[in-house]
């Protein structure tokens, strides 16, 4: 993807991760959308991604600047949002993933996961309350299903409990790795009901008694987002703060599958970051008399990895589209996500490799991607959960447990 960022001085082609020109899909309109969102992300983000991922932080002051351009949440209808396409929420999520997977993922989880699951799974009411100042950035949102005990097999063991009581529901039970827990304002808390064993989501607002939060420490991945445990000891929610559209996992099931899809364009971008930066390199760096690119070997490498991207955002592509079209099904997100986020993983090993021991230097820009690319590949359902929705969808036959 051609950037500001080119080295235009040298009479060299232009650093272009979209090869095959997949933004062209976009009409005028929603690319004019994808260019704001560009311009704040390399205005704003990129200068600083490195150094907050460092500091292991969030950079808090650009939420009300994001907010500000009044673009978030730019597919869904009403409450304030544009009602633009899915295909340009996804190529925002690419966008930013390109620039800096943590700030994607702080975005991702205020938009694909919180809003998306009151979009999809709140009465009208809720809609209105939230969602307005959610798109404004005024409030953020966290999604809690994973828990310390239960990651792959929430569906069957979640084990945070609601018990209705009159008007209220209680809640107990703890959850891990939610993003942007430790400050948002509202958080989605999917929970099993004791009597009827099905799942429900709750809003969960802050300064509920019995809710705590707790930063996880020492990630080697999205070191900026501040993902955290949660714990609910007796939180009493009120029956109005139940998501009045969620009856069973099959609702939270449905904002991953569209999340899913999502995150199988975040491996894109995040793998086009790395290779844009590795070709940087491999062009200024000199080895031998030469600019390293020069080589035959290294020449490889960065046509292995433009390969992998461009044949990922392909991929990604006809599932957004399937999508718009209202044919996507469970098994074509995963695919996406299982084969995209592999072809990442890949991509930015060679792209590390290609910068020798500078690799794993964040200063040089590609690290941060590598370590990024290990927490994309687990989140939204590990390779193998995903290798196994396409497996069940293709044979008939669940291979789960
Ligand atoms: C950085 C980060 C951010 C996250 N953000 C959020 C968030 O905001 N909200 C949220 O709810 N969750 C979040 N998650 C949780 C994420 O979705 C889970 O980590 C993921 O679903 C995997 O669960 P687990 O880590 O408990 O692994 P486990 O389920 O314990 O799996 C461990 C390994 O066993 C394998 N495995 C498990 N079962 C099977 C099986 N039947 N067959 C074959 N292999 C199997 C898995 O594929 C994996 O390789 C986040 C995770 C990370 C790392």
């Amino acid at each position: 993807m051609a950037t500001k960022q080119d080295d235009t001085t040298l009479d060299l082609p232009p650093v272009n991760s979209d090869f095959y020109n997949i933004l062209e899909h976009l009409p005028p309109e929603e690319r004019a959308v994808f260019q704001q969102m560009r311009d704040f992300l390399e205005q704003e983000v990129s200068p600083i991604a490195n150094e907050y991922w460092l500091r292991d932080e969030f950079p808090m002051h650009l939420i009300p600047k994001l907010g500000a351009m009044g673009i978030v949440g730019a597919s869904f209808k009403g409450y304030g949002c544009l009602g633009m396409s899915f295909l340009l929420e996804c190529a925002i999520t690419m966008e930013q993933a390109r620039v800096d997977a943590s700030f994607q993922t702080f975005y991702g989880v205020q938009v694909g996961l919180a809003m998306a699951s009151i979009y999809h799974c709140g009465s009208e009411e809720q809609r209105n309350e939230w969602l307005p100042p959610m798109q404004r950035m005024e409030l953020i949102g966290a999604f809690g299903l994973t828990e310390p005990e239960v990651g792959s097999g929430t569906a069957r063991g979640m084990m945070t409990t609601c018990r209705r009581e009159g008007d209220v529901w209680v809640l107990n039970g703890a959850k891990k790795w939610i993003g942007n827990a430790t400050f948002a304002d509202v958080i989605v808390v999917w929970a099993r009901d004791e009597t009827t064993n099905q799942v429900k989501g709750f809003l969960v607002r802050r300064g509920t008694p019995g809710l705590e939060t707790k930063k996880i420490e020492g990630k080697i991945a999205f070191r900026s987002v501040q993902n955290g445990y949660v714990y609910l000891t007796n939180c009493r929610i009120a029956e109005s703060d139940r998501l009045q559209n969620a009856e069973s996992f099959a609702a939270p099931a449905h904002v991953l599958r569209l999340a899913r899809a999502a995150v199988a364009w975040s491996s894109v971008g995040c793998a086009m970051g790395a290779y844009e930066n590795a070709l940087r390199y491999t062009r200024s760096r000199i080895q031998f008399g030469k600019p390293i690119a020069n080589f035959q070997l290294v020449q490889h490498h960065l046509v292995q990895m433009l390969a992998n991207i461009t044949a990922s955002q392909a991929m990604c592509l006809l599932v957004a589209q399937m999508e718009l079209a209202g044919t996507m099904k469970d098994e074509h997100a995963s695919l996406a996500k299982m084969f995209c986020t592999a072809k990442m993983r890949e991509t930015v090993s060679w792209a590390r490799e290609v910068l020798g021991g500078n690799g794993i230097l964040v200063e040089h820009n590609v690290a941060r991607f590598f370590s990024d690319a290990e927490a994309i590949y687990s989140v939204e359902g590990t390779y193998e959960m995903n290798t196994l929705i396409v497996g069940r969808a293709i044979t008939g036959m669940s291979a789960f447990v």
